[in-house]
């Protein structure tokens, strides 16, 4: 195994892409914070796995989109691993819902989740990686927040929200030695997808030049190469793994 002693915290990593992620971190030596908040069994399991290549990763149960679950979150990974060096802002929830019956909650949780989760990891993890002018954060969006998706209005300006988020902090911790990139994914073969049905699924087949659905593991190695010292020199990036279906 190749030894790394730098640590990852990743959100939502109990399933999907998340949990594959946190996986292939820690099978190349990484410390990994597997977050999750409802999902204990799978989250038990994504670190059963870690530890049974003697991996080294901690589980927590924080809401992101709460505060003071996710202070607690930090305090505990600080007491155990120190410094976090990788923040992977995954965490997220998706919705199909016309735009007129979408409602203020509805609304509201998709904005919680996906971005004011981001927003409070990223304000916990930054005094420490500004102080030691080092640190790599990757936020999660989707092809839906560059291209729009009919009947997910919430999500595709949640996602949308999450590219701007990135651009602006990453001019704004640049100078900090900080890098900040967004990953926006096509259609991933993940829980997220297992209320589409076999004729919209194969719809988004026929609009998709590789003909495949992405798996998480593409995703993943993604996200491991702009937490990379290759990926040194990119910064404010939106780097979008989807089999060509937005070119
Ligand atoms: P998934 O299989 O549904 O997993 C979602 C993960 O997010 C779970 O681990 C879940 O944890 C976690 N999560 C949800 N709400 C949370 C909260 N309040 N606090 C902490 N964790 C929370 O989804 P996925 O496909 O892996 O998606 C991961 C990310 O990729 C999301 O941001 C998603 O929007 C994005 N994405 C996915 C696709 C796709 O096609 N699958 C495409 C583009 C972008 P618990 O179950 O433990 O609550």
């Amino acid at each position: 195994m190749d030894y790394n002693n730098k640590t990852v915290l990743i959100t939502g990593a109990s399933r999907g892409i998340g949990a594959q992620t946190a996986i292939q971190f820690a099978s190349l030596g990484y410390n990994v914070i597997i977050n999750y908040n409802k999902s204990e069994k799978q989250a038990i399991s994504v670190f059963n796995k870690i530890k049974s290549f003697d991996g080294r990763a901690i589980i927590y149960k924080a809401d992101v989109s709460k505060r003071e679950e996710v202070n607690n979150m930090f305090r505990f990974a600080y007491d155990v691993f120190d410094r976090i060096d990788i923040l992977v802002n995954n965490a997220g929830i998706a919705q199909q819902k016309l735009f007129t019956d979408i409602t203020e909650s509805e609304w509201d949780l998709m904005f919680d989740i996906n971005v004011k989760g981001m927003y409070n990891c990223c304000q916990l993890a930054l005094p420490d990686m500004i102080h030691y002018k080092q640190g790599k954060i990757i936020n999660i969006s989707s092809i839906w927040g560059i291209s729009g998706a009919s009947c997910e209005v919430h999500y595709s300006a949640a996602k949308a929200a999450v590219i701007g988020f990135t651009k602006a902090l990453a001019k704004e911790v640049g100078p900090s030695g900080i890098t900040v990139n967004c990953i926006a994914p096509g259609v991933i073969d993940t829980d997220m997808n297992g209320n589409l049905d076999s004729n919209t699924i194969s719809a988004l087949l026929d609009e998709t030049p590789l003909e495949k659905l992405g798996q998480p593991e593409d995703i993943a190695n993604v996200i491991m190469f702009l937490a990379s010292d290759k990926a040194d020199f990119i910064t404010g990036q939106i780097i979008s793994p989807n089999g060509g279906f937005v070119i």
